[in-house]
């Protein structure tokens, strides 16, 4: 096992894995900006390394800072969270390169689950259902009519690149492919630096539902079941529920089993997840993430595992020693994810925060960074705390998330918490009866 790890990241998920590595005993280096300088995940590490200034580029993207950092301290291994260089092959390939253990998969596998069209085609092969769409990159806007006219409106127009829901455009009827065309792919060149674009057919009401995998090094592949993930605003997810109010225990296992058996052909290694729409009783692969996810935290609710403590056993070469037989799932959890925005407006807020109460009790979790008096900079992802609940059912989860939100305090700033209220309240929510497009339209009322 590792001695000590170099945690790539800030905020709560730099915490997250501290806390993983603190219990396995391991020792932990955190990097920071100049402006996480008094940051909590700086505060708990074993010891600390200034990467660089606030602009991420220069320090929480800059390889070479975080590689010296690791080589001075005498880390094992280093551990990206989610985001910033999570999904970079090429930081992969460096940090094996300097003698570490990068806490993922393969540089092979994150570059072909980077280009979406890459990871399509892989699919495909491997016979995981898809969206229908064009058989690859978009060539010309005559292709795009071509396949348009072929999948029928309405169409999405999405970045070979993608992420964070950038670079994606919807064309309901021919007279909108021309700009959803053009427009796409301005935004996917100014976002990640490549203009290629694919199409998919548009789902009306579908429900972002995906599939979290472990595979180690041994050839054993499980999955933890399922999170739905369809409560958005402009494709980004807020809350997240395990399991997902519409999928059976046989689905699960009939998804599962398609898709660990696929995995193993492709020989993936460490944490994944398989992303799907699901509409009308069928799954459709929309991208693979090949990394820790925000929303984690639901899955090991309800299945009682640790996911970043499997990851870390996984690249020191551990076998899982469990099968899918010993993998139950218990109850039902909810993550809400608090960011320092308007409720209302989503205009950013950072700030100081004068003073932050968490709240308690049982099968309450809080993943956060936050203390009275920390002051959330302007410089990066909103995300200030996952506030995640675990009851045995869903009725239970609801109640236990509106008992957990009222108790919680962020004093100073705005933040989402009077949202997450608004909509644990809601009888619809509270059916279980929503689509991906259910939010956007709660929000929109709440403003309107
Ligand atoms: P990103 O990598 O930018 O997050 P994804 O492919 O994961 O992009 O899609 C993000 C979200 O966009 C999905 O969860 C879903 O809400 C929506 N979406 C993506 N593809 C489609 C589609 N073909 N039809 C309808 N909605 C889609």
């Amino acid at each position: 096992m590792f001695g000590k790890v170099l945690i790539a990241n800030r905020g709560e998920i730099a915490l997250r894995v501290h806390r993983a590595c603190q219990e396995m005993g391991i020792r932990t280096v955190a990097v920071h900006s100049t402006a996480d300088a008094t940051a909590m995940h700086v505060r708990l590490a074993d010891e600390s390394v200034c990467i660089g200034p606030p602009n991420a580029r220069d320090s929480y993207l800059n390889t070479a800072a975080i590689l010296s950092a690791a080589t001075i301290t005498g880390a094992d291994a280093v551990h990206p969270g989610y985001g910033f260089l999570s999904e970079n092959a090429r930081f992969a390939e460096m940090v094996e390169a300097h003698g570490l253990k990068f806490i993922g998969p393969s540089p092979d596998h994150i570059r072909m689950m980077g280009d979406k069209i890459a990871a399509k085609d892989a699919m495909r092969r491997l016979d995981v259902p898809l969206v229908p769409g064009s058989p690859g990159a978009l060539e010309s806007l005559e292709e795009a009519r071509a396949v348009a006219d072929q999948i029928k409106y309405p169409v999405l127009i999405k970045a070979a690149a993608g992420g964070g829901g950038r670079g994606m455009k919807v064309a309901r009827s021919a007279d909108e492919l021309e700009e959803a065309w053009r427009v796409a792919r301005t935004e996917a060149k100014s976002a990640f630096g490549d203009d290629s674009v694919y199409m998919e057919k548009y789902l009306d009401r579908p429900r972002h539902i995906e599939l979290q995998v472990l595979a180690d090094t041994h050839g054993n592949v499980v999955h933890f079941g399922e999170r739905d993930c369809s409560l958005q605003r402009r494709h980004q997810k807020l809350v997240e529920e395990a399991g997902s109010p519409v999928l059976s225990a046989a689905d699960r296992e009939a998804l599962g089993a398609r898709v660990t058996s696929a995995l193993a052909k492709l020989g993936y290694r460490n944490a994944g997840t398989l992303e799907f729409l699901w509409q009308d009783g069928q799954f459709a692969f929309i991208e693979m993430n090949t990394r820790l996810q925000v929303e984690h935290p639901v899955t090991e609710m309800v299945c009682g595992i640790d996911l970043v403590k499997e990851q870390i056993r996984i690249a020191a070469g551990e076998p899982l020693g469990y099968g899918q037989g010993d993998i139950r799932f218990a109850g039902h959890a909810i993550e809400c994810r608090i960011t320092a925005e308007d409720p209302e407006t989503f205009a950013p807020s950072p700030g100081r925060v004068n003073t932050y109460h968490a709240p308690g009790g049982l099968g309450v979790r809080v993943d956060s960074a936050l203390y009275s008096g920390y002051t959330v900079p302007p410089h990066y992802d909103s995300l200030v705390a996952k506030l995640v609940v675990h009851a045995p059912s869903r009725p239970e989860a609801i109640g236990r998330m509106r008992r957990a939100l009222s108790e919680m305090v962020v004093a100073g700033i705005r933040t989402t918490l009077p949202l997450h209220q608004a909509v644990m309240d809601d009888p619809e929510f509270q059916s279980g009866e929503y689509t991906i497009h259910w939010l956007e339209r709660f929000v929109a009322g709440r403003q309107g």
